[in-house]
C-alpha cells in the first residue's frame, strides 16, 4: 500500500473518530484532547506533513470522547500507549494510528464500562505493536539473509574471476572494479609497486588517478602500503568532490611489503562490515596478483638469456613464427670470439656478449627483435626492412665499430616472403654470414636480392 493510500484511509478513520467525538464532547474533554494532540504533535515531529497532522488529531478524538464522559484518566490510559508505540518503534504508519484512534473514540463513547473499554483498547495496542514488531523483525531477517547470499555469491564470483586471470593489466582492471563494486564505491584506482607507486587501473567518477583527487588518493595509498593496513583519508578537495573519504587497502604482503593498493573513494564512511569485506577481498585479489606477477617472472625468465637479457632461442623461435614478408632476419657472428676469450679470458668475454646485445638493443626499433641465437652469435629481426635490409645492419656494424669494440661482427641476412619457410630462410641467412666470414669477416652480406615475393603487405599473413 502506498503512503498517499495510507493517508486517505486514516483520514477517513479520523472522520468517523472525530464525529463520534463531537457526538459526546464537553469542555473538561475537550481540553484534555486538546493536550495531548499538541504532545503527539511533538512525539511525531520527524514524520512528514501528514503525518504531523493526523498523529495529533488521532489523539485529539479518542481523548475528547473518553473525557466527555468524565473518563478523563481512560483517555491517558489508551494514549499513553499509543505515544509509546509512536515513540519506541518510530512506526509512522497512519492507518494504524488512525485506526487504533477511531477504535479508541468508539469503545470510549460506546462501552457502559469506562474500565472495560479502556482494557480492551490497551490489549488492541498492544497486538497492534506485537504484529509491527514481528512484522519488521520478518522483514529485517529476510533483507539481512539476502545481503548475506549476495554478498556470498559476489566473493565466489570475485574468486573465479581472479582465479582466471593470467596478465596483470587485466588483474588491475578486475581488482579495481570488483573492489568497488564490493564497497559500494564510487570509483576506485588500483596502483602497483613497480620502481615506485605506479596506476595500473582506474574507474569511475571521480577520477582518482589523475584530476584535483589525485593527490589525496596516492596520499592515502602510500599511507596504506607504507604500515600495510587499510587507510581512510580525506581532506576539503575529497569532501568538495561530494565524496566521505578515500578507502586504501593493501594488495598482499611480500618480503618487502605489499605489491600494490586498491584506493577506494566512498560517499559513506565505511562500517566495520566494509572494512571485513574489504579484507577478505583484498587478501583473495592479493595473492591473484602474487601469482600473475610470479607466473610473469617465469614466463619472461624462459624467455631470456640470463647473460645477456635479451630474446633467448627460444623467444626467437616465437619471432620466427610469425614473420610477415618484408622482415629481414640478420644472423650476427662476433669476429675470432674465441680469441677474446684466450687473451683476456672468459669474464672479458662475458663483458663484450653484454655490450654487443645492449648495442644491438640501442640500434634497433621498438618493433624489431633481437635475441641470443646461441654462444656468440646474435639475431635481430627487423620488420619490414625489406629493401633496407642491409643498410640497417651495415649501419648497425658501424655505430659498433665506432665503440672501439674488443672484436668487430660479421652478419648475414635473408628477407622473409611468401614463398620462404622459416627453415629455409634461416639457412639462407647462414649462408649469407658464411659468406661474410669467408670473404674476411667485419662485413654484412644479404642472401639475394629483394624481389615481389617479399614485398611488405599491410595486414598480417599467417605464419609461415
Ligand atoms: P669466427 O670469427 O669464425 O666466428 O671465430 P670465433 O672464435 O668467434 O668462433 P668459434 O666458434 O671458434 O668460437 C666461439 C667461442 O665463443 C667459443 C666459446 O668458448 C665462446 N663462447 C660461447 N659462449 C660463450 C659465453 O657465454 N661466454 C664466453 N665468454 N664465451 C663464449
Ligand atoms: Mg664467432
Ligand atoms: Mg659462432
Amino acid at each position: 500500500m502506498t503512503r498517499a493510500h495510507d493517508h486517505l484511509l486514516a483520514a477517513a478513520a479520523l472522520v468517523v473518530s472525530a464525529a463520534v467525538a463531537a457526538a459526546s464532547a464537553n469542555p473538561g474533554g475537550i481540553a484534555a484532547g486538546l493536550c495531548l494532540a499538541v504532545v503527539a504533535g511533538l512525539v511525531a515531529g520527524g514524520v512528514d506533513r501528514c503525518g504531523q497532522l493526523l498523529y495529533p488529531a488521532s489523539i485529539f478524538a479518542p481523548a475528547v470522547s473518553l473525557g466527555a464522559t468524565g473518563a478523563g484518566w481512560a483517555a491517558g490510559v489508551i494514549v499513553a500507549p499509543l505515544l509509546a508505540h509512536v515513540a519506541m518503534t518510530g512506526s509512522r504508519r497512519p492507518i494504524l494510528v488512525a485506526a487504533l484512534s477511531a477504535s479508541a473514540s468508539v469503545a470510549g463513547a460506546a462501552a457502559p464500562d469506562r474500565i472495560g473499554a479502556a482494557a480492551v483498547l490497551v490489549a488492541v495496542l498492544v497486538a497492534a505493536e506485537v504484529v509491527v514488531r514481528i512484522h519488521r523483525r520478518l522483514q529485517d531477517e529476510g533483507r539481512r539473509d539476502r545481503a548475506k547470499a549476495d554478498e556470498l555469491g559476489t566473493l565466489l564470483r570475485v574468486t573465479d574471476v581472479l582465479a582466471a586471470l593470467d596478465d596483470d593489466d587485466r588483474a588491475a582492471e578486475a581488482i579495481g572494479e570488483l573492489g568497488s563494486e564490493i564497497l559500494g564505491g564510487e570509483a576506485s584506482v588500483v596502483l602497483v609497486r613497480r620502481e615506485g607507486l605506479q596506476v595500473a587501473w582506474s574507474g569511475g567518477e571521480p577520477d582518482l588517478a589523475d584530476g584535483p583527487l589525485h593527490h589525496a588518493a596516492r596520499a592515502v595509498a602510500a599511507r596504506s602500503i607504507g604500515n600495510g593496513r587499510p587507510a581512510w583519508g580525506t581532506d576539503e578537495v575529497v569532501i568538495a568532490a561530494g565524496l566521505a573519504g578515500l578507502q586504501a587497502v593493501p594488495l598482499a604482503q611480500a618480503a618487502d611489503g605489499p605489491l600494490g593498493v586498491i584506493v577506494v573513494a566512498r560517499a559513506t564512511p565505511p562500517t566495520e562490515h566494509d572494512e571485513l569485506s574489504l579484507s577478505v577481498f583484498a587478501e583473495h585479489a592479493g595473492r591473484a596478483l602474487e601469482r600473475i606477477l610470479l607466473l610473469q617472472r617465469l614466463a619472461d625468465a624462459a624467455l631470456r638469456d640470463p647473460l645477456t637479457g635479451v630474446g633467448n632461442r627460444r623467444a626467437l623461435d616465437a619471432v620466427l613464427s610469425h614473420l610477415r614478408p618484408g622482415d629481414a632476419v640478420a644472423l650476427l657472428d662476433l669476429d675470432h670470439f674465441k680469441a677474446v676469450n684466450d687473451a683476456d679470458g672468459h669474464a672479458a668475454g662475458d663483458e663484450v656478449l653484454i655490450d654487443f646485445a645492449i648495442h644491438l638493443r640501442r640500434t634497433t626499433g621498438p618493433h624489431d627483435a633481437v635475441g641470443r641465437w646461441g654462444g656468440e652469435e646474435f639475431m635481430v629481426v627487423l620488420r619490414g626492412a625489406h629493401h633496407q635490409a642491409r643498410d640497417r645492419v651495415e649501419q648497425i656494424a658501424e655505430a659498433w665499430r665506432a665503440t672501439s669494440p674488443r672484436t668487430t661482427f660479421s652478419a648475414g641476412v635473408a628477407l622473409s616472403g611468401r614463398d620462404v619457410s622459416t627453415e629455409e630462410l634461416l639457412v639462407e641467412a647462414d649462408v649469407a654470414l658464411y659468406q661474410a666470414k669467408d670473404e674476411g669477416r667485419d662485413a654484412v652480406r644479404l642472401h639475394g636480392a629483394p624481389t615481389d615475393d617479399d614485398e611488405p603487405v599491410a595486414a598480417p599473413v599467417a605464419p609461415s
